[in-house]
């Protein structure tokens, strides 16, 4: 992987870093700044260097035109505070304007252009929409510094084809989280247990295959639990479930066995009367949920209790544990202990402790943990499972 001392001298040449700034915004407001801060080591490093510094990023999933709850406007302006120097922003991402407040960057100076996402050959799926959009964004450097971690998976044109335009390297930000995904794939320290957990099922039954060669103990929560019961034979009632996926996980279940691999499932959950932070809800066995007092419309939200105690002895008997995905949906109260009482056995055991994914991220800094109390947290949740199961990631691979 080519780093930034790969790109020679800096001062006075125009650095175009793509960040991932695409941080959570509720009416307008940054709710977890967490991407923000985690860009800083790059862009201090290369201000520090007298480049002058072009930042890029995506915010959210605007069809390829302005929405203005999409700006990173208010990025910009955060960012400031936290670099404690000036952030310009232009409201646009390639253009006579964004031109003009590139040609008037002096070394040191940081811009801000708008979402990329406002352009449809960003994201576009015909390879020649993407060169060219790419081909405007590369007029207005001298080297390319990749440091979205988040989007390394994405074969987008300001991930994967302004790379290849420009002198490129990978920023600090995608070394570190890279080392250690490495650590985790290469050389665990056992036992390794990974928790999975959220709400994005199908995407995450792919990463167990993987897993399955490489882990001790895998611990299911979140969304995906009721897949997992619903192959077991239980009922689930109106819980998440993929039943087109029951096949592919009593595979999974089989072959653990074979492996020798112990998948951890619930021995109770949190039902609830309705998807409502206010909704009426019990604690019930798992061969119970149908019979809870909500009858079929039952909806499971959490673990329970018991198993998020037997989850957290088994974190703390570990030598490794990744994690990703809330066990419950944390953002309602109610329904966060199991996330909760998962994520303070990651701060308590002496173990390496990685927690990837937007929502678990934003789940454990919600809860009031710090940082520091996590070996590692990533910035990229599908990156860092693209990785886990072995991918090729074109964002990596194009900066080999
Ligand atoms: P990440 O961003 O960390 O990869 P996901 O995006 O997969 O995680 O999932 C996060 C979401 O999963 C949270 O918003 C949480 O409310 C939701 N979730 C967790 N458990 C459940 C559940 N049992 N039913 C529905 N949603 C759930
Ligand atoms: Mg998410």
């Amino acid at each position: 992987m080519r780093n930034i001392e790969s790109l020679g001298p800096l001062r006075a040449r125009t650095v175009i870093v793509r960040c991932d700034l695409n941080v959570p915004l509720a009416d307008g407001v940054i709710t977890d700044d967490g991407r923000i801060r985690a860009s800083l080591a790059t862009i201090r490093e290369l201000s520090g260097a007298g480049a002058r510094i072009v930042l890029i990023s995506h915010l959210g999933r605007p069809q390829g035109a302005p929405e203005e709850r999409y700006s990173l406007r208010p990025v910009a302006a955060r960012m400031a505070e936290l670099l404690g120097s000036r952030v310009e922003f232009v409201d646009e991402t390639v253009g006579a304007a964004a031109s003009a407040a590139v040609g008037g960057l002096a070394g040191g100076d940081v811009l801000l252009l708008e979402n990329l996402r406002f352009n449809p050959g960003e994201t576009s799926k015909d390879e020649s929409e993407r060169r060219a959009f790419a081909q405007q964004l590369a007029e207005f450097g001298d080297a390319f510094v990749s440091d979205g971690f988040g989007v390394v998976h994405r074969r987008q044109a300001s991930v994967y084809e302004l790379a290849q335009l420009l002198p490129s390297a990978a920023g600090r930000l995608v070394a570190a989280e890279l080392e250690v995904l490495r650590r985790l794939t290469e050389h665990p320290e056992r036992p390794y247990t990974v928790a999975l957990g959220g709400s994005k099922v199908s995407d995450k039954l792919g990463v167990i295959a993987h897993l399955l060669e490489r882990v001790d103990t895998l611990l299911i929560g979140g969304g995906m639990l009721f897949t997992f019961l619903a192959a077991q034979g239980h009922g689930v009632a109106s819980s998440l479930l993929e039943e087109d996926q029951l096949d592919t996980v009593r595979g999974y279940l089989d072959e653990a066995e074979r492996r020798g691999v112990r998948i951890l499932l619930p021995s109770d959950v949190v039902v609830a009367e309705a998807f409502a932070p206010d909704a009426a809800h019990e604690v019930v066995a798992v061969d119970a949920i149908e019979s809870s007092r909500f009858g079929s419309s039952a909806i499971g939200l959490d673990i329970g209790p018991d198993s998020a105690a037997a989850f957290a002895e088994e974190i703390s008997r570990s030598a490794t544990v990744f994690w990703n995905g809330p066990m419950g949906v944390f953002e309602m109260e109610a329904f966060a202990n199991g996330t909760r009482v998962v994520a303070r056995a990651l701060t308590e055991t002496g173990g390496f402790t990685v927690v990837g994914g937007g929502d678990s991220a934003a789940a454990v800094r919600a809860l009031g943990f710090a940082d520091e109390q996590f070996g590692h947290i990533s910035t990229g949740g599908g990156a860092s499972l693209e990785f886990l199961e072995g991918k090729q990631l074109p964002g990596l691979e194009v900066l080999a």
